[in-house]
């Protein structure tokens, strides 16, 4: 199929069901994917050159396990996105395509490797993800600032965007980590409030907007980052509603992408959003006063990640010298 190829599904080749609690849920045809959507096949010599660093360092990577459409583009420049804390999530997203059970003990190495692995790629920014570890008495907060400090140490100059679970009902959970210091702390909202329950049944709207607001609250000078998918069904009102919900608690900088079905047992896509609604949806967050905005089918949250932090913080400087 030449050049052109479509989600990588990576979940059919193992044995365990990948999402147990979704096997009982109806199938829904999976939609064939508008012009717009269309990705260059993952092949180029940059690509596998990450791909041999991610295998050798035994690292996982949300590229892969939430087979990101952009994972070809990425992988070329270097960029990957890392996600600790295993591949096994303990909440059951109905959009996501991570494997969903009863995850495994931490791995004391793994803060160490994760910062010699930074090094090791050179890389100047990173962005590191994790599962939902609810499992755990601190939802994994101390592990999560720990890989942060490692990197710290390993690679000084790289700066570090992270991308967190809700910990929710781990009091105190979240301080933890904003007080290790990420240049970035990126938590997605992902849908409208009303899509919650059917969407993401495991987490609570006003608790994950409040994440982001304590984070600012805590530490005015971090950067704050949240996202959302679009084409799930929600209406422009509510996603009007939503970019006004994260102004009110200080978000920096918003994505917004289309949502993409895994797997016909996940959530089905309500519609493929135009590249104008995008276009659209920019004008409409830039004049609710985010520094920065990424509106397109194929925005993920760390999608260009390192040239946005540039940007995010050019855009600061240029609106404290303004003010
Ligand atoms: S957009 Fe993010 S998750 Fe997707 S391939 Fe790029 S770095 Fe990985």
């Amino acid at each position: 199929m030449g050049a052109m190829a479509t989600l990588i599904d990576i979940g059919n080749a193992r044995e365990r069901p990948r999402h147990p609690e979704k096997q009982a849920r109806p199938e829904s045809e999976i939609l064939r994917k508008p012009a717009w959507i269309r990705v260059k096949a993952p092949m180029s010599k940059g690509y596998q050159e990450t791909r041999a660093i991610v295998r050798a360092k035994n690292l996982t990577t949300v590229c892969e396990e939430a087979a990101c459409p952009n994972i070809g583009e990425c992988w070329e420049q270097n960029h990957a996105t890392m996600m600790i804390m295993g591949d096994t999530c303990t909440r059951a997203c109905a959009f996501c395509n991570v494997k969903t059970g009863l995850p495994g003990a931490l791995d004391p190495e793994e803060p160490r490797h994760v910062g010699e692995a930074v090094a090791e790629m050179g890389l100047s920014h990173v962005v590191i993800t994790s599962v939902d570890r609810d499992d755990l008495t601190d939802g994994g907060a101390k592990h999560f600032a720990d890989v942060v400090l490692a990197i710290r140490q390993s690679a000084p100059q790289t700066t570090i965007e992270i991308l967190t679970p809700d910990f929710l009902r781990k009091d105190g959970a979240a301080e933890i980590v904003i007080d290790s210091k990420p240049d970035v702390f990126n938590h997605n909202l992902e849908t409208v409030p009303r899509l919650y329950l059917s969407i993401r049944p495991g987490a609570r709207y006003f608790h994950s907007l409040r994440l982001l607001e304590r984070v600012k609250e805590r530490d005015p000078q971090m950067f704050t980052k949240s996202g959302i998918m679009v084409g799930l069904g929600e209406t422009r009102e509510e996603v009007m509603q939503i970019m006004d919900d994260m102004r009110v608690a200080g978000v920096d900088f918003i994505t917004i992408g289309q949502y993409l079905q895994p797997t016909r047992k996940h959530a089905p896509i309500d519609r493929f959003v135009h590249p104008d609604e995008f276009k659209a949806y920019e004008t409409m967050a830039r004049a609710k006063g985010f520094l920065m905005v990424s509106s397109a089918p194929l925005t993920r949250s760390s999608h260009h990640a390192g040239e946005d932090f540039a940007r995010l913080k050019a855009a600061r400087n240029k609106k404290i010298g303004n003010a």
